[in-house]
């Protein structure tokens, strides 16, 4: 393997992210190849028994077992973690991989949580469900009202949770806020920022200690693959995640890296695109619906905070009708253009009704508590003209009524 200059970090932390996207982590082969390799190996051969005795000994850093080590796999995240300013990155088989990881590398039994309320289905079942199982209590705040964090916190509160937005309410987060208390009382701080990434929001910026990713949403872009990452200091991914992830082995397959290494690319791109085209489609739809939540629109009741640590709005916003239930799913079966799916992130414009989806396992208690509600619909605007999506709105509202 030849290390390309992807790979020195006195080089690529100076690179601006568009440079970093292309070209951070990259290592090439005696091939030459430009585009970066797929590793599609399990295991590693040694030229003698010494060689193996070294690198299980840490000294000598090749590569052991895919599990340990994978070359597409690193070059994605270093790459992430470049693009995020993080020290270190690890892999994740998928988002929720990434969030278990995030969480249960670090808490033991006896341990305290702070969780926001509105936040993906399987992010909130894991606070609700999975954690209390090993004896970790958690609480879950309204994540906007700065006196619930604090007055969340207990003594054994080691880590808060939360995602900014948040999915699928559009609540924003005040990181900066969130991140200087967590650290004033020695709470490790842990954000999902599948909505944002690194292109829109750096939570570490704002100095948040650990940020988690679902890499099937914007990094990949295009609806391909599950893929997911944790991005944090060296010694909390050396240290504390890394005897997680390599005893229990929640990895991201070869290939799977090797698909987000091409979507990080171009990620620049498809979110600022994207992101305009949602605020064009947000401003259309904003006079024909009762509510509508997108944080860079002046009515989002957070826009400046939203408008203070985000570069843009993302492709991702939600909408209320009265008509409850029944008239959500008319306009999703009335859309001609944008498919019925409740992934995001995607070139394709795609919605979806959360409280009868992705919402629908935390149940109704958990979901009006939440704020999803029976007429909430959730839009991911793709790459299409968005003069198409308006035209397909239109046609699909006047269906309903609307
Ligand atoms: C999709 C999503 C996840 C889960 O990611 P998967 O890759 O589907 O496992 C977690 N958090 C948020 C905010 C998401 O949108």
């Amino acid at each position: 393997m030849k290390r390309t200059a992807g790979q020195d970090r006195s080089i690529t932390t100076k690179w601006r992210p568009a440079t970093q996207a292309i070209r951070g982590g990259t290592w090439r082969s005696e091939m030459g190849e430009t585009s970066e390799a797929l590793f599609l190996t399990s295991g590693y051969t040694y030229d003698s028994a010494a060689t193996v005795a070294a690198r299980f000994a840490g000294e000598d850093d090749g590569m052991t077992y895919s599990r340990l080590q994978n070359p597409t796999v690193q070059m994605m995240e270093e790459r992430i973690a470049l693009l995020e300013g993080a020290e270190a990155c690890r892999a994740q088989a998928s988002g929720m991989a990434a969030m278990t990881t995030a969480l249960l590398c670090q808490l033991s039994a006896g341990d305290h949580v702070v969780a926001a309320k509105a936040a993906f289905g399987s992010c909130r079942w894991l606070v609700d469900n999975l954690l209390p199982r090993f004896g970790i209590q958690g609480t879950t705040i309204d994540a906007s009202d700065k006196a619930a964090w604090e007055a969340a916190i207990r003594p054994n509160t080691k880590v808060f949770f939360f995602e900014s937005p948040a999915n699928p309410t559009m609540d924003v987060v005040d990181l900066e806020f969130v991140c200087s208390l967590a650290k004033k009382h020695g709470i490790v701080t842990v954000v999902d920022n599948a909505f944002a990434t690194s292109a829109l929001q750096r939570p570490m910026d704002f100095g948040a200690d650990v940020v988690a990713y679902s890499a099937t949403k914007m990094m990949d872009g295009q609806g391909r693959v599950l893929a997911g990452a944790v991005c944090g200091s060296a010694d909390f991914i050396n240290n504390v995640l890394l005897p997680f992830q390599r005893n229990t082995g929640p990895n991201c397959a070869p290939f799977n890296a090797w698909v987000v290494l091409k979507g990080l690319e171009t990620l620049d791109l498809r979110i600022h695109r994207q992101s305009e085209s949602a605020l064009k489609v947000a401003t259309f739809l904003e006079k024909r619906v009762p509510r509508l939540l997108y944080p860079f629109l002046p009515s989002h009741p957070q826009h400046e905070l939203a408008k203070k640590q985000m570069k843009a709005g993302g492709p991702i916003f939600s909408f209320d009708l009265d008509g409850g239930r029944p008239q959500a799913h008319g306009l999703l079966d009335a859309l001609e253009l944008i498919d019925i799916s409740n992934n995001i992130g995607d070139s394709r414009s795609l919605m979806c009704h959360p409280a009868s989806s992705t919402h629908h396992g935390v149940g109704p208690e958990t979901r009006a508590d939440m704020g999803v509600g029976e007429g909430m619909l959730r839009l991911n605007v793709g790459l299409e003209d968005p003069d198409d999506l308006i035209e397909d709105l239109d046609q699909a509202l006047t269906k309903v009524g609307l």
